[in-house]
């Protein structure tokens, strides 16, 4: 008997405080929220030492009187919500009324606050949980929240802190993620005395973009377009295909205007993204969606990162879709560069510019006896050498046919007396000038916006694939008998699997039958696959496939299968082609759904454009 007693009330935030106040970015994250809250038009952060020294917000929001400054360091004290009721559809970014009696609990905490049209402000002062002071403060309108010494009374959570340097790009990253979800409010960021950002308030997320990340990343993002479903409306900026990045910091994704962590989306994304994501790296998106507030549910986790969706896999397809549509659609915005018309030094053009859009399959034999030259290949650098020559009816170019059949013939190199000829596509409607090989590998062109080098090797990648993806559609994959018919055993939650995909797994080019209880046969595989072990290929496909998840991205898989084999296939890093071959690719390329990367989501183009050259030569700055 009387051994249960109640905590007393700053025990209790305390122990709260784990939960909410986990490092200082939490601290910014949590004042922020209440600053945008409170209708701020103007957040003003600074930090010392990671946060750990000090993080202050001050905002130029709605401000409080003495008595709500006063209740909002009572725990569960909030404006926001007010009964169960609430809880259903919370419009706010706050709605626990824990954070501030949770920060005041472990720190030296001081708020100032002051409603605009009052005469006098509050000040408050607490102390590790302890009220030290409460008087008048004759602050602007606003709030102002200072929080210092970040658990100075709990030394075992002080130590789980990182270095300060990790912290303060903690801090910087949740601002980011703020200041991106409400291009509307300006926010600046003092890091030790030095101002890190000032974003003006701006009109669009576009203009934050820029003015956070810099025009280069905004160029190299697509708005998101199409229609997702009616219960879910999806916008924002993803990185074209091709852009990525090594870690998830610039993956940032916003449920009704709230930064979230999903793996549901992450795995949504990356479908999405499929070929046009390198394996391991992440996409660049900035992506919002906006669902009925009733469809999520965001008091899962103290600190609100994570949601609960109703429908998650209405979710999940919402998503691949609206990224596959856009990534579709920004290779038009691609192509638009390659279709204004180039700006030919008129001698050249008049010689040299043959108009291949009437016979696009034949060159004249003036045209194919031509060849590019190559740079870099000399010391000098500039010297031009290995320039190659063949006969017209040579075809030289690989197939996806060879693929399949056989392997691929490489163009033969013979050597030729040098010439430097440019030469001006414009099949189809593209206009690109193609002005030499570099390295034996990367395509020299011009086009309208200025410089573009394409990776041979990644863009013959992309041509194979997309062509053999097509034929598999159309008529299924070729396939080859297997000398010896092997069969494997599964667990038998696989084996139902198996059973209900089998027509899937054939479309794909396997030859599987059910061969006895959870034991099947395969006697047969794609012909361009290369596969030592069958059984353990299988069990391979199975768990893809089942990652998978649904029969839509059945196709997927295969899709795998033929982007690792026609890596081998491709043409490779310095087989020097001839310029119709070269001129062939780059057209071919660009009829590609996603020409910018490789299957792999490796890029196939950079463009460096005009601005890009006039800014680094110190023309313009
Ligand atoms: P919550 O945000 O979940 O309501 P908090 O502990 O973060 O809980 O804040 C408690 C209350 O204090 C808020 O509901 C709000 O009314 C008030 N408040 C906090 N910060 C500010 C601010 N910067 N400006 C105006 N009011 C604020
Ligand atoms: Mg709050």
């Amino acid at each position: 008997m009387g051994r249960i007693r109640l905590l007393p009330e700053t025990v209790a935030s305390q122990v709260a405080a784990g939960e909410v106040v986990e490092r200082p970015a939490s601290v910014a994250k949590e004042l922020i929220e209440n600053s945008i809250d409170a209708g701020a038009r103007k957040i003003d952060i600074m930090i010392r030492r990671g946060g750990i020294s000090i993080v202050r917000v001050i905002d130029d929001g709605c401000g409080m009187d003495r008595d709500d400054g006063l209740l909002s360091l009572e725990r569960h004290a909030t404006s926001k919500i007010r009964s169960a009721a609430d809880l259903q559809a919370v419009a706010t970014l706050g709605f626990r009324g824990e954070a501030l009696p949770s920060i005041a609990s472990v720190s030296r905490f001081r708020l100032t606050t002051r409603e605009a049209r009052a005469l006098a402000g509050t000040e408050i002062i607490v102390n590790g949980g302890k009220l030290e002071v409460v008087r008048d403060g004759g602050e602007a309108p606003g709030t102002q929240v200072e929080v210092r010494s970040l658990f100075y009374n709990l030394p075992a959570r002080r130590k789980f802190l990182r270095s300060e340097n990790t912290e303060s790009r903690n801090i910087e990253h949740q601002i980011h993620l703020q200041a991106i979800s409400h291009p509307q409010i300006g926010f600046s960021l003092l890091r030790d005395d030095r101002m890190l950002f000032q974003l003006p308030a701006a009109a669009t997320l576009s203009d934050r973009i820029r003015d956070l990340y810099g025009v280069e990343l905004l160029q190299r993002l697509v708005e998101v377009s199409g229609t997702a479903s009616h219960k879910i409306q999806i916008s924002g900026f993803i990185g074209q295909a091709g852009l990525s990045r090594q870690a998830r910091t610039q993956q940032l994704v916003f449920v009704n205007g709230r930064a979230i962590e999903s793996s549901l989306i992450t795995a949504g994304l990356r479908e999405g993204y499929h070929t046009a994501l390198m394996k391991g790296q992440y996409p660049v998106t900035f992506l919002f969606l906006e669902l009925d507030p009733a469809a999520v549910d965001v008091n899962v986790h103290p600190a609100k990162r994570e949601v609960r969706f109703r429908d998650p896999n209405g979710v999940r397809e919402a998503v691949v879709r609206c990224i596959q549509q856009t990534l579709k659609g920004g290779r038009a915005a691609w192509q638009e560069k390659f279709r204004a018309p180039v700006n030919l030094p008129a001698a050249i053009s008049a010689k040299t510019a043959p108009d291949l859009r009437l016979r696009p399959e034949v060159s004249t034999p003036e045209e194919s006896h031509r060849e590019l030259p190559h740079f870099g290949t000399t010391v000098a650098g500039v010297g031009l050498s290995a320039v190659t020559s063949a006969k017209a009816d040579d075809p030289g170019r690989v197939t996806p046919s060879q693929i399949v059949g056989q392997a691929p013939r490489l163009p033969a190199s013979r050597s030729d007396s040098p010439t430097l000829q440019r030469h001006t596509t414009k099949a189809e409607g593209q206009q690109f000038q193609i002005i030499g090989v570099l390295s034996k590998l990367y395509v020299l062109m011009e086009n309208a916006d200025g410089l573009v080098l394409v990776d041979q090797h990644a863009a013959h990648e992309r041509i194979l694939f997309e062509e053999l993806r097509r034929r598999m559609e159309e008529q299924g994959v070729p396939t080859q008998k297997l000398l010896l018919p092997q069969t494997f055993d599964v667990p038998p939650r696989d084996a139902d699997w198996i059973e209900s995909n089998l027509s899937v797994l054939q479309r794909m080019g396997i030859g599987i039958e059910s061969f006895g209880p959870d034991t099947f046969k395969i006697d047969s595989l794609p012909s361009f696959l290369n596969v030592s072990e069958p059984a353990q290929f299988m069990r391979k496909v199975i768990d893809d496939l089942k990652s998978a998840a649904n029969s839509a991205s059945a196709m997927r898989l295969g899709e795998e299968m033929i982007a690792k084999s026609v890596c081998r296939h491709a043409v490779k890093a310095n087989d020097p082609l001839r310029y119709p071959e070269v001129e062939k690719l780059i057209r071919d390329l660009l009829d590609c759904d996603l020409p910018y990367c490789c299957p792999h989501g490796r890029p196939t183009m950079i463009q460096i454009s005009l601005a890009e050259l006039e800014k680094k030569f110190g023309r313009k700055i």
